[in-house]
């Protein structure tokens, strides 16, 4: 795959085209209820700091620990925004967020802060931040699971590290394109073992033994799949 075909291929999808006119948007509701220079630049500037940080606690504690497929109500949920794609890591329409997810959780995340610090015009500038922010590390996602060979070195690692969190152990590395977080918290790894290989990295814990208290996801996915996904899925 070449770089224009990832591009295209990016481009095409419905969730990157929903950001970009949520983004639109915003910035036009921006000129109606503007904000000073100032409090509008400050408030780009936390979101594009409380990002990384808000998206490593959602991946950790909410899309990996053990409790949202518990829940009935959230089972669906997680599957769609998270297990699907742990299960089939390269699948292109599960490889992005929800937007009735992703869409609240970005406004949540950056708005309220920037209210206080400028209002209205505030609030829509880090709303449309963090929309734009999400294209980003979406851009990057596709580079880490398409066919694309990136030549940049920090690229490359960036790529690995993500494979890593996919083949050998979900339980680190759960930054997209920021690590600072997993280096912080202790949760980032280079290192890939054999011997440490995670038995839980494609069903991210939900075995059969635990699908027969907690049935939902199974009865949404025909089952409870096991193995590698290359042995599974027909491409
Ligand atoms: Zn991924
Ligand atoms: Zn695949
Ligand atoms: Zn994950």
């Amino acid at each position: 795959m070449t770089l224009k075909q990832l591009w295209v291929a990016y481009f095409q999808y419905p969730a990157i085209i929903g950001y970009l006119l949520c983004a639109a948007v915003a910035i036009g509701l921006f000129f109606v209820y503007p904000a000073a220079p100032l409090p509008t630049l400050a408030a780009i500037a936390v979101s594009i700091l409380v990002y990384p940080a808000v998206w490593y606690c959602l991946h950790r504690w909410v899309l990996h620990s053990q409790w949202m497929y518990k829940v009935p109500m959230l089972a669906a949920t997680w599957k769609r925004i998270h297990y699907d794609h742990h299960q089939d890591p390269n699948r292109l329409e599960i490889l992005f967020g929800a937007l009735h997810t992703t869409l609240p959780t970005i406004a949540i995340a950056t708005a309220p802060i920037a209210y206080l610090i400028g209002g209205p015009g505030a609030a829509l500038a880090a709303f449309a931040t963090g929309l734009i922010t999400t294209c980003v590390y979406e851009f990057f996602h596709c580079i880490q699971h398409l066919a694309y060979k990136p030549k940049m070195k920090f690229i490359v690692a960036m790529k690995a590290r993500h494979m890593a969190h996919h083949f050998h152990d979900e339980r680190g590395n759960f930054g997209i394109t920021n690590y600072f977080w997993d280096r912080l918290f202790g949760t980032y790894y280079e290192k890939i073992e054999k011997s440490k290989k995670s038995e839980t990295v494609f069903n991210l814990g939900y075995t059969p033994e635990v699908a027969e208290r907690y049935p939902w996801v199974a009865q949404l996915s025909g089952g409870v799949a096991t193995g590698h996904p290359s042995s599974r899925i027909q491409h």
